[in-house]
This record gives C-alpha cells, sequence and structure tokens, in this order.
C-alpha cells in the first residue's frame, strides 16, 4: 500500500519534498526531544494524487484512522470525547514556505458534546465556547467556503449588543449564543448542519488543505517565487495545545538572531493568554520576548534551551513557533528563518566565527541577488511618497530627478547641475548620451532586455521601462498618466528595484557596501555609519574574498568604454569579456558611418574610414590601457547599418515636403530604402556586415593593431582578443580571420612589434552551436552570445516579446521566468552545451565564455559553471555578483 502519512517519529528535516516544510522541521524537533504535540503529516504524494484522480486517495482514510488512534492512545484522550476531549489543527506546509497563501484549520474534534468535555477539561466555559465558535467560523469560510464577511458581522452584532467592545469581553453564555447564531449561517448558506462528526470534520478540514493548494492567490504566489505548480502540499495533523488558557498561557514567536541585521541574541514577541492567529491579527499588541523572562522564567528557560539546540542543530538561524500552555512549552513550528540581505552576509560569517559552519557553506547561504540588494542606493524605508505608475523594473537603484524628454534637454540640465530622468516612449542608440548623464531612465514600451533596459543596466543606470500608462509627448514637453500631467523639469522618483514611479522627491540612501566594492574596504568601512554597517561590510568583504578563492570561473565584464572598464576592474573583473564596438559609433561619429554608406567610390569610402581610424584607435587604447595586463575582447561592430543611419519615414516625408530637396537628403533616402530591412534583427548584421562593406572590419582590426603597439611601445602589455559576431558558418569567420591576419601582419612588419592577438567568434546562433566543431576549426576562443541566442532558438524578438506578451506567458506558465534573463537551461541551454562539446572535440583547450547578459544572472552563472565554461563577462555592475555565484557554482 502506498504510504500517505508519515509520523512525525518517522521523519526528518531533509524530507522535505514529502512532508513539506513545516512536516519535515516537526518531525525533526520530535527526534531531537523537544516538546511537539504528537501528530501526523500527511505527504505531498498525497496532494499530489488528489490533484491527478480529483478525489483523496482511499488509502489515506484508512492511515489517518491509524494515525490518529495513535495520537489518541498516546496523549489517553479522543476525538469528540465528552471528557477530556482530543482536538487537533489541520495545517498546510509545502515544501517551498508560502506565508500565509494556503489555509489552517484549528480545533477540529468540537462539537455539541465535545464543548462540554472541552468546559471540563480547561476548566473554562468561555474558552470552550469561544474555542468552539472560532473552529465553526473558520471552518465556515476556508473549508464550507461561506462569506467570512457573514461570521465578522454576526460578531460584531453580538458584541454590540451586549456591549462588548472586543471578543475577550465576550461572556461564556454570550458565545453560546454566536455558536448558535453561526451554526444558522451554516444551515442557511449551505443547506445543511455544521458537520458534528469529528472524523467528517476532519477528512472535510484535509480536503479543504489540500485544495487551498491551487487557490488563485497561491497560484499567483508560486508564479511569483518560481515555485512549481505540480509539488503539492503537505498536510499536518497535530494534536492542539492552547496557549489561551489563562495568564499562565501564551503563544509567541522567536529568532535564535535578529533576522534583519543579522545581529546574535533572542529576539520575539510574546502574547499572554493568546492563540496564535491573534498575534497574526494584531488585536493586541505583543511583548517583547525578554518578558516572558520575568512572567514565566521556568518556560522562558525553557525556551531559550531549544533555540539553542535548534540553532546548533540546524548551524543557521532558526525561526520558532511556540504555545505555553499552562505552564508547559510546545513547539509548534521551525525553520531556517527568511532574513535579510544584510543579515544573511552577518549571520553566515559570524556562523563562521562560531566554528559552527565553514567559509565554503557560508557562501552557500549568502546569494548574487542579496549581494545586488546591497549594493543599490534605496529609497528610504520611512519617507512619505506618492505612487505615479508601476512598471517592469528593469536596472535596479533608485533615482530622483527632474524630468527631461531627450538628449538636448538632458545635457542641458545636468551642465546646470540637475539631477534628470530621461523620460522617454522608448530609447534607441540615439538616446545614449542623454542615458549617460541621466540618473534614471524611465521608459513607455520595451521590456527587461529593450535597448533602454540593457543600457541601462551596464552602465549601472537605475531604469523602469514599459510603464504603458504613461504617455510620452516630447513635442509639448509633457508626460501624462492616469489623468496627471507632468512636464519637463518637474521632478520624479523611480525604483529600479520594484519598478515604481514616484512624484516628486523621495530621499535616496547609499550603501555602504557599494563603496566598498568599488573602492575597497577601507573606503566602505569608512563608508559605513554605524557598527552594524561597519559588521555588514566586513561581511560582505571576507565572503567574496572567499568566493574569489573557491571559483573556477573568470569573470569578466562588458565594457564599451575605458571608464567602464577601470570601474569593473576595481570591482574585480579579471579582463573585458565583450566590447560592442557599435556603441563607439554613436552621437557625433555616426555621420562618419552615414559617409561609409554613401560612398559612391573608393576614394569616397577610403576617406571616411581614414576620418575613423584615429578615434577608434584612441577607443581601443584607452580600453587596453584600463585593462592593462587582462585580456581584453573586442567585438567586431555588429548591429544593423540602419541603426546608424535616418528613419526610413521622416527622411522621405522631409525630402517629399520639400520644394527643392538638398541633394544630400536625396542621396540619403536612396541608401536607407536600399538598405532597409523588414527583420534587421535576421537582417545585414554582425560578420554579414563585415562581409559586404569592405574595409570596415579591416579598419576596427587596424585600430585595434595599433593600439597596441603604441601601448607595448609605451612599456603597457595590452592583451587585446578580436571577437566576430553573429557567425553562422565556419566560412564566414575563415573570411573575416585572413583579412584580420593580413592587418595584422602589416601593422606588425611596419611597427617591429610582434603581434599575437587571439581571433574567435561568438556562438550566438543555433547554426554555430550546432556546427561549433567546424568553426573551432578558425577560432581562438567562443563566446557565447546568449541573448541572440534565446532570440534565434525561441524566435522571440527580445526587443518586443516582454511587452507583446510574456506577461501571458508568465500567467499561464507557459514560462516561469523571462529567457531573456535567466538561462532556459533546456532549450537554449542544450544549444551552448553542444557548442561546448563541439568546439573542445576539435580544440580540446578552447577557451570558452558568455557574455550575453545572462553571464551576470546567478542561476545562469550556475550553469555556465556545470557545463565547463572559463569565464562570463556581464556589466560592470554585477561583476561582486558574478564573483560571488561563481564561487557558490564551485563548492
Ligand atoms: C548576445 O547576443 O548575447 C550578445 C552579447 O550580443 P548583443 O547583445 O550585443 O547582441
Ligand atoms: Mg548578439
Amino acid at each position: 500500500m502506498t504510504s500517505y502519512v508519515s509520523r512525525f517519529r518517522d521523519g526528518d528535516k531533509d524530507q522535505k519534498d514529502l512532508l513539506g516544510g513545516k512536516g519535515a522541521n516537526l518531525a525533526e524537533m520530535t527526534n531531537l526531544d523537544l516538546p511537539v504535540p504528537p501528530g501526523f503529516t500527511i505527504t505531498t504524494a498525497a496532494c499530489r494524487a488528489y490533484m491527478r484522480d480529483g478525489h483523496v486517495p482511499p488509502e489515506l482514510r484508512v492511515e489517518v484512522t491509524l494515525a490518529v488512534r495513535e495520537i489518541e492512545d498516546t496523549i489517553g484522550r479522543r476525538l469528540g470525547d465528552f471528557h477530556e476531549p482530543l482536538l487537533v489543527s489541520v495545517r498546510s506546509g509545502a515544501k517551498f514556505s508560502m506565508p500565509g497563501m494556503m489555509e489552517t484549520v484549528l480545533n477540529i474534534g468540537l462539537n455539541d458534546a465535545s464543548v462540554k468535555g472541552l468546559t471540563e477539561f480547561s476548566g473554562d466555559e468561555r474558552f470552550a465556547w469561544d474555542s468552539y465558535r472560532r473552529l465553526i467560523q473558520k471552518f465556515g469560510k476556508t473549508v464550507l467556503g461561506i462569506d467570512g464577511e457573514l461570521f465578522a458581522a454576526a460578531l460584531d452584532e453580538r458584541k454590540a449588543a451586549v456591549g462588548a467592545v472586543t471578543d475577550v469581553d465576550l461572556s461564556a453564555q454570550d458565545l453560546r449564543v454566536l455558536v448558535q447564531t453561526f451554526k444558522e449561517i451554516v444551515v442557511e448558506q449551505t443547506g445543511r448542519e455544521f458537520p458534528q462528526h469529528p472524523r467528517e470534520q476532519l477528512d472535510m478540514a484535509i480536503e479543504a488543505v489540500l485544495d487551498s493548494w491551487n487557490t488563485d492567490r497561491a497560484r499567483l504566489y508560486r508564479r511569483r517565487e518560481r515555485i512549481p505548480h505540480d509539488l503539492g502540499t503537505a498536510v499536518n495533523v497535530v494534536s492542539m495545545v492552547f496557549g489561551n488558557l489563562g495568564e499562565t498561557s501564551g503563544t509567541g514567536v522567536c529568532f535564535t538572531r535578529d533576522p534583519s541585521t543579522g545581529e546574535a541574541g533572542v529576539y520575539g514577541d510574546y502574547l499572554p493568554n493568546a492563540q496564535g492567529e491573534d498575534v497574526v491579527a494584531g488585536i493586541r499588541n505583543t511583548l517583547p520576548l525578554s518578558e516572558l523572562e520575568v512572567l514565566d522564567p521556568v518556560s522562558y528557560d525553557a525556551l531559550r534551551h531549544a533555540m539553542r539546540r535548534l540553532e546548533t542543530h540546524y548551524r543557521d538561524l532558526c525561526d520558532i513557533e511556540f504555545t505555553i500552555e499552562r505552564g508547559k512549552l510546545w513547539l509548534l513550528q521551525t525553520r531556517v528563518g527568511k532574513r535579510t540581505a544584510a543579515a544573511a552576509f552577518r549571520i553566515a560569517t559570524e556562523l563562521v566565527d562560531e566554528s559552527l559552519i565553514t567559509m565554503d557553506e557560508a557562501i552557500t547561504r549568502c546569494t548574487g541577488d542579496k549581494l545586488s540588494q546591497l549594493l543599490f542606493p534605496q529609497f528610504d524605508a520611512g519617507a512619505a511618497r506618492q505612487l505615479l505608475t508601476r512598471a517592469m523594473p528593469a536596472s535596479p537603484g533608485a533615482a530622483v530627478g527632474e524630468i527631461v524628454l531627450d538628449n538636448a534637454q538632458a545635457l542641458e540640465r545636468t551642465a546646470a547641475g540637475a539631477h534628470v530622468i530621461l523620460v522617454r516612449r522608448e530609447t534607441n542608440p540615439d538616446d545614449l548620451q542623454g542615458m549617460i548623464v541621466a540618473d534614471g531612465v524611465l521608459t513607455a514600451r520595451g521590456g527587461k532586455t529593450s535597448h533602454a533596459a540593457v543600457v541601462a543596466r551596464g552602465m549601472g543606470t537605475c531604469a523602469v521601462v514599459g510603464a504603458e500608462e504613461l504617455d510620452v509627448d516630447a513635442a509639448r514637453g509633457e508626460v501624462r498618466v492616469r489623468g496627471e500631467v507632468l512636464h519637463a523639469g518637474d521632478t520624479i522618483a523611480i525604483d529600479g528595484a520594484t519598478g515604481e514611479v514616484f512624484r516628486g522627491e523621495v530621499p535616496v540612501v547609499d550603501s555602504p557596501v557599494m563603496v566598498y566594492v568599488s573602492d575597497g574596504l577601507d573606503a566602505g568601512l569608512a563608508a559605513a555609519a554605524d557598527p552594524e554597517a561597519r559588521a555588514l561590510v566586513t561581511a560582505v568583504d571576507r565572503v567574496l574574498r572567499h568566493a574569489d578563492h573557491v571559483r573556477r570561473m573568470h569573470v569578466r565584464t562588458n565594457a564599451d568604454s575605458a571608464d567602464d572598464a577601470r570601474r569593473a576592474r576595481a570591482r574585480g573583473a579579471e579582463g573585458v569579456g565583450l566590447c560592442r564596438t557599435e556603441h563607439q559609433f554613436l552621437g557625433d561619429r555616426r555621420q562618419y558611418i552615414e559617409r561609409l554608406v554613401l560612398a559612391s567610390d573608393d576614394d569616397a569610402r577610403q576617406a571616411a574610414l581614414d576620418a575613423l581610424l584615429p578615434l577608434q584607435r584612441d577607443d581601443f587604447a584607452g580600453l587596453l590601457e584600463a585593462m592593462d595586463g587582462l585580456p581584453t575582447t573586442i567585438r567586431l561592430i555588429d548591429p544593423p547599418l540602419h541603426e546608424f543611419l535616418p528613419d526610413l519615414t521622416e527622411l522621405a516625408v522631409k525630402v517629399a515636403v520639400a520644394t527643392e530637396p538638398d541633394p544630400t537628403d536625396v542621396a540619403l533616402l536612396a541608401a536607407v530604402e536600399r538598405m532597409h530591412e523588414q527583420n534587421p534583427m535576421l537582417g545585414l548584421r554582425g560578420v554579414r556586415l563585415g562581409l559586404t562593406l569592405p574595409g570596415l572590419f579591416a579598419l576596427q582590426v587596424r585600430a585595434i593593431a595599433e593600439a597596441t603597439v603604441q601601448l607595448r611601445q609605451a612599456g603597457r602589455d595590452p592583451r587585446p582578443e578580436i571577437m566576430v559576431p553573429l557567425v553562422g558558418s565556419v566560412r564566414e569567420l575563415q573570411l573575416v580571420r585572413e583579412e584580420a591576419e593580413r592587418v595584422l601582419a602589416e601593422v606588425s612588419a611596419s611597427s617591429g612589434v610582434p603581434l599575437d592577438v587571439p581571433i574567435g567568434c561568438m556562438i550566438e546562433l543555433p547554426r554555430a552551436a550546432l556546427t561549433a566543431h567546424r568553426i573551432a576549426e578558425e577560432a581562438d576562443f567562443f563566446s557565447f552570445g546568449t541573448n541572440d541566442l534565446t532570440q534565434t532558438t525561441w524566435g522571440f524578438s527580445r526587443d518586443d516579446v516582454e511587452r507583446a506578451f510574456f506577461a501571458d506567458y508568465l500567467q499561464n506558465g507557459v514560462l516561469t521566468i523571462s529567457p531573456f534573463e535567466t538561462l532556459d537551461a533546456d532549450g537554449v541551454g542544450a544549444l551552448v552545451r553542444a557548442g561546448v562539446e563541439g568546439g573542445r572535440a576539435t580544440k580540446p583547450g578552447l577557451h570558452l565564455g558568455v557574455c550575453g547578459e545572462h553571464g551576470g544572472d546567478p542561476e545562469s552563472i550556475h550553469f555556465f559553471h556545470d557545463v565547463g565554461l572559463d569565464y562570463v563577462s556581464c556589466s560592470p555592475f554585477r561583476v561582486p555578483i558574478a564573483r560571488l555565484e561563481a564561487g557558490r557554482a564551485a563548492v
């Protein structure tokens, strides 16, 4: 017979899959001889069978009978007894904590007969009737699906009738009348009596708790927390103990360390003469746990003993729910407690100091996500604020500034010393100048991998994107949102961690951890305002240093400028994994590309290239100097040419309405029309452009070579690597390689400086991954471009899908997270794996990295470690996070 029930004494903490978190920990505590009320757990397997078959498995009823009888025998009380009845609670408890999302029913076993037995047992008639009315109220709402308001209204009515201010003022007689009223509500609403048979109550409550796994709110919570829907919940049936049996009873919650700062000590709340739900409902104010020491020193000592026992056993912060019944302590729940990011780092390192865990374990407990929360400036949590709208949090941080609607305004206002938020319908490469000077970026369109999001993340600038309620009217200098009109110059605040947009100023506080990762330990400690912040900076430093010590993968950065490279290097980057050279052609330099495209003959083309050479050489010299001694991967120009040309429609209109069109405009229009593509991201970009627009790649290679020579001659140690984008066939790479080697040889010959520059390519098309064994013949290294690889594997346009339909896909479970954010290990990951295996089959030592956005994503980093990459490359901001995650992946 399948076993659907596990006695507490038979389980342990490692069986969360089957027993849920609560059940597993109750079992563990039972086996530690801690005072846990007798009980058993109905396993998640029962819930899964229930979901599959639509009814409770018949074996479960039998097993429940056996387990209940065992409790009855242990305690010497029976469910529904006239004297001293056994009552049980039926509590949900899934593998992953889903606080408040599912149901719990207390006091099962009370009926018209056993309420008298409870009076006898407790010696307190009021308590017995109050327990019975609580049962009908909760059971009615949760199990029978009756509107809870009906009970609440009846309770209020009764209170008003007898002049009671709170529930506590109701007498036993009042509660007895209320029980009658509640039972009538049950009959009116369901057409049947409140079930009197305890076993029927129990079975119905179990079924209701199983059903609560699939309520809308539980599903929504799981989607947000990325908890699979098919796990199912366990159900714990536990004999009731009462914290509301007078002043020697009570209930509380405690933590073995402060879950908000991590400080060691005893933290918690206690509420005398109350049940757990009273604490949650906040009806009365709780007392600090220290007061329990005065009220009931014996129970307090027992609790301290249990806390120490549990913390030692779990070797981590535990939170504990307890009840004291007439001076006897009972533990109702424990778990490794949730904690803030700051507390996570502090607790982990302090447990190392107490020799309870090793540094390897410490880093497994400090995630990159938690570290990233410590890096961003934040809005002062206590400050008032006025919410305007909420959109996609695309690049974290907190920014406050004046609204500016274009580059010109952004530059003008920042030159005048203002802080600005660039507000655009969407951004394109032309907005870069504005984005660079802005404190934050807000767009009405676009998803997390839209241009605005990627660029903002790269720069560490706070961004909120896809705020669909915004109507950005740049021409009028207005932004309209929910009927309000804001103007350029008005102050707004955006929260890149939550996606919230506020009107007016919200105070921002600085993070000393950010100062630490950017400028070192001394600076971080100096920036820390108090001993707590200093302890935190020290803890983060220890964790990061250990991660660096154990990680196998290197961490590089995606940087397009010397400034970015320097910033990333200070944060621990060990090279540049991607310099997107197309970003160096924006702004004023766009005209050079325009000239190149429009060149009607070789001379004109050469002149355009010659003009670009010194600019590019300076770009690369700056970058290579900033990364002196470290590998610096420079990618040849990638995106479609149309991004550098004027908008087709605008230009066509300009030419059409002009009485005498400018001949340059006419020529430009012809070129733009010629180059226009329906799907530019699948069009003439990357290596395709290099092979069809003569001289452009050669120019870049020459600039790299000359910059290298220049630095070598100055005694520096530049280490460039040349990377070719969007390769799909080995022949493409071969052609580019031939040309690049020729240019490198020329520069080397003319300068007398030997140049040994690795030439590799991006693997960002499925064909490249699948033919990696061929491509490797021509490549000195591979870097996986998982942005394009995701785009082309799924056939999702990375610029549009998040806005278009990801919300629906996340809602209906096709996706649990955007594959542009966390690598789709099954699909895109399979291609990465194929690329790794293919490449290394041809060249066993082939150097492999990743430079798509996923290189900075914690979960994806673990995948890249497992698949055997040599490095990840991510935005400067994420470098410390990637260092930590690469370390965590290695232990
Ligand atoms: C990629 O496609 O993953 C990549 C890094 O290139 P880009 O984002 O510039 O297309
Ligand atoms: Mg790409």
